[in-house]
């Protein structure tokens, strides 16, 4: 029988266990939801046993359906939701707070502390990030600060952190306390440039470097599935060999591994990553650097930028202003005018992000006219999140100094032909959408079997990967520019609109 790897493809909203064959081709999977806990406005928190709970069913059951027996699974990889926190007893594995999810503002504040330390400079030197609530520094503070005790028994080595794959390894190994590189360079704790926690940084967060988990490469066995996991009876010994955050895992499994090859993931927001090899390339609008991924001593760093409202802007056409009775409707709706009628809708309605990084911009809608129809307002929506891509890439472009041949992209939204179309004309280049989607979960299952040798080289990859559609620029370049010159108009009338 050939060798099979199993993908923990752990979600901010579900815990999902795909399995794989040699071929990249999916043999089964299964699917679990969690609850999203909302305990004050801005705040957001899951149950760290919810999570692992949900996680081992879909292992089991993915497994079960697989008809596969113990010895056909080569290694397990595991991709996760990033910078979500969790602090756990080392003597019982019971978590002290709930997970603090990435989404969570609530240590804006301490943030904002941090700037004011005048912190913003050697953070953005030592970890490539932009000082936000966002990265799980602030929430470990936040938890020591809040549970009775925690510090000070953090500081004896009692107590650990953990991101959500250093979570899950250390539940199926029994004890196992490791970090994958790509996860820890979004903690706003590691130095990129040595791959180490930073002292300094620890001290000025006050997080005690005891409870930190070991830093370890991408691709290499990190434990064996132990014995005593209840529901996991039958996966006993099985290596995890594999971890990387679920952007990282998205990038290599849609096979960007050269520098300047990049992905988009059209979701409830928009996630881009450019490859840059193993140049750290500092951003001069406002982009994160981090680690794509570590395999052996070789170091692949990448760009990151995100947008944050995309596909939650058709939600919005749908649910709040009942425009679409599906997001799928939009397609047709926008195919059914020959253009954007002058309108566009800059879906600011969090603020912007790079290049613009404005957090007091919000939404506008411009260019309306007596003949605007529902059709006209769709379009301009679809086009919005293009439009915002666009923005996000020229900048990455010029911060990387490397142009993009293309864009390989994936998520929900990547399945409306018309907005694909359009990105391609406003980028003026051409966009590849594979035939698999689940780009996240093969980049986990690649990186494990990476190192058992079901695969042998990280060229390899690209083999796994078939595009299925590929979208070419139908616009010519100065209709395209014209169009963004409108964009960037609009654009302007969002910025610094809410004074507060
Ligand atoms: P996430 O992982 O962020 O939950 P998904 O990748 O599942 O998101 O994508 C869901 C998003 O895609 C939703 O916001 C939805 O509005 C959008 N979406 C789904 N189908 C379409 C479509 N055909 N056209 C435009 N947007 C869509």
């Amino acid at each position: 029988m050939e060798p099979h790897i199993i993908a923990l493809d752990q979600g901010t909203t579900s815990s999902r266990a795909i399995i794989f064959n040699r071929g990249g081709g999916i043999v089964s999977m299964a699917q679990y939801p969690f609850e999203q806990i909302f305990p004050q406005s801005g705040w957001v928190e899951h149950d760290p046993q919810a999570i692992f709970a949900t996680e081992k069913k879909a292992l089991a059951e993915a497994f079960s359906l697989s008809g596969l027996k113990r010895t056909d699974i080569a290694a397990i990889g595991i991709s996760n939701q990033r910078e979500t926190t969790i602090v756990w007893e080392r003597a019982t594995g019971r978590p002290i707070y709930n997970a603090i999810v990435w989404q969570c503002r609530r240590t804006a504040k301490l943030c904002e502390e941090l700037a004011e330390r005048g912190l913003d400079d050697p953070i953005r030197e030592k970890t490539g990030l932009l000082i936000d609530a966002y990265f799980s520094g602030t929430k470990i503070a936040w938890i020591l600060d809040q549970v009775p005790g925690a510090r000070e028994r953090a500081e004896r080595g009692e107590l650990l952190f953990g991101t959500v794959e250093s979570w899950l390894i250390w539940n199926l190994t029994g004890g196992v306390h490791v970090t994958d590189v790509s996860n820890a360079s979004r903690t706003m704790l590691m130095n990129i440039h040595t791959l180490s926690w930073d002292e300094e940084l620890c001290r000025e967060l006050r997080v005690p470097m005891a409870m930190l988990p070991r830093i370890v490469p991408n691709s290499m066995e990190y434990g064996r599935i132990a014995p005593g996991v209840p529901g996991l009876e039958g996966l006993a010994g099985v290596p995890i060999c594999g971890s990387a955050g679920d952007q990282q895992a998205a990038l290599l499994g849609q096979g960007c591994i050269r520098p300047g090859e990049s992905k988009n993931t059209y979701g409830t927001g928009c996630f881009t990553m450019m490859n840059t090899g193993s140049t750290i390339s500092r951003s001069t609008h406002g982009l994160l650097s981090c680690v794509g991924w570590q395999i052996g001593d070789r170091v692949n760093y990448c760009l990151e930028g995100s947008v944050f409202n995309a596909g939650s802007t058709i939600q919005w056409l749908r649910d709040e202003l009942g425009l679409i009775s599906s997001a799928a409707d939009s397609e047709a709706l926008a195919l059914s005018v020959p253009d954007n009628g002058g309108v566009y809708l800059v879906s600011a309605f969090t603020g912007l992000g790079a290049p613009h990084w404005d957090m007091y911009a919000r939404g506008v809608m411009t260019g309306l006219t007596r003949g605007s129809t529902r059709a006209h307002i769709v379009r301009a929506a679809l086009e919005g999140i293009a439009y915002q891509v666009r923005d996000m890439i020229v900048a990455m472009e010029q911060d990387a100094g490397a142009e993009m041949p293309i864009l390989k992209v994936d998520g929900g939204a990547s399945v409306n032909r018309f907005l694909m179309q359009f990105q391609s004309d406003i980028l003026q280049k051409p966009i590849d959408r594979p035939a698999m989607v689940e780009t996240t979960a093969l980049g986990a299952a690649f990186l494990a079997g990476l190192a058992v040798g079901v695969w042998d080289s990280i060229d390899d990859i690209t083999a796994l990967r078939s595009g299925a559609a590929l979208f070419t620029p139908e616009m010519d370049a100065a209709a395209a520019e014209k169009l963004c010159a409108g964009w960037s108009r609009a654009v302007s009338r969002s910025l610094k609109w809410e004074q507060n």
